[in-house]
């Protein structure tokens, strides 16, 4: 039984690509890779490769992350410039060297070196984002994250994302850092996040999804902790937690999903449907309503 799950509605070419992937036999790894590849090179995803958010110079960087369940192996890179496609990048890192993160300059020479197609910065750059530039209109931010189970049991999580507009030179956020932006075990399952990055690394919200399943709990129990939990946690340290989202898989492909924001939704499907899902996800936690715990909304999307 095939699965496969990734975040925000923009992603649903991504799990189009995949369920193509996965429904022809095909490897968890490359389901992942393919299905996040082409929403990094469309201009139209303001928060992902090409036509992201500019940081505070005007520069696109870029972060991206791939994990093979099977070996826990990784590659990462941050705050890459002058690269559609950092998800490739990140892959060639796992799959060619014992390193597990590059970053800037180093990781644009190893790209060159791996023969993976670069660009003039300017040709990523859209009309679009520039304008939100200028004016540094809102802290818009958000991440492709996708998780893929295939036939023959294998799980993979990458994710990719311009980052936070207007982000400090060098800053780099929780998606291409193990642990807090994703994490994966074939056979016990895989956790991906999207929101706020600083929130989400400082309560490593990935790895602790991952580790509860491998505890035993459901999908939409783990997700539902460590969210409640990871917004608890900064209230109780002093802190105001912005977004956080999470979306998991376990090793038989049921998925769930949680938030502390109203604005969350992912795309989900599995083997026996026509196409893909879109599901709005409501909070277990309202940052925005007296962070108000919301029971009885937890449940398996299957
Ligand atoms: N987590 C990403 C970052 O902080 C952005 C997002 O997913 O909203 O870079």
């Amino acid at each position: 039984m095939w699965s496969f799950v990734s975040t925000w509605p923009f992603s649903r070419q991504t799990a189009e690509i995949g369920a193509e992937v996965l429904k022809n036999g095909g490897k968890a790894m490359d389901a992942v890779i393919e299905g996040i590849h082409r929403v990094e090179s469309d201009p139209n995803v303001d928060c992902v490769g090409k036509g992201g958010f500019l940081n505070e110079k005007g520069e696109l960087a870029l972060d991206a992350a791939v994990m093979d369940g099977d070996t826990l192996k990784t590659g990462a890179v941050c705050a890459v410039r002058g690269f559609e496609n950092p998800v490739d990048i990140a892959r060639a890192l796992m799959d060619n060297t014992r390193h597990s993160i590059l970053v800037g300059t180093g990781a644009e020479e190893f790209a060159r070196k791996m023969g993976i197609p670069e660009s003039a910065m300017e040709d990523l750059i859209t009309e679009t984002a520039r304008e939100n530039w200028r004016q540094a209109a809102g802290i818009g931010h958000d991440t492709i994250g996708a998780i893929a189970l295939d036939e023959n049991g294998s799980m993979a999580v990458a994710t990719s994302t311009s980052g936070a507009n207007m982000k400090l030179c060098g800053r780099v956020g929780d998606s291409p850092i193990i642990g807090s932006g994703f994490y994966v075990e074939s056979g016990v399952g895989g956790a991906c996040a999207t929101g706020w990055g600083e929130d989400i690394m400082r309560t490593c919200c990935s790895y602790r999804c991952v580790s509860l399943m491998a505890d035993g709990m459901s999908p939409a129990e783990a997700v539902a902790k460590v969210v409640r939990t990871a917004h608890e946690t900064i209230v109780r340290h002093g802190g105001r937690p912005d977004c956080i989202a999470l979306v998991c898989m376990n090793a038989k492909g049921e998925c769930a999903a949680a938030c502390n924001h109203r604005e969350f939704s992912y795309v989900y499907v599995w083997e026996g449907m026509n196409a893909p899902l879109v599901i709005e996800k409501e909070p277990v936690i309202d940052k925005d309503a007296g962070d108000k715990f919301i029971d009885g909304v937890v449940g398996y999307e299957r």
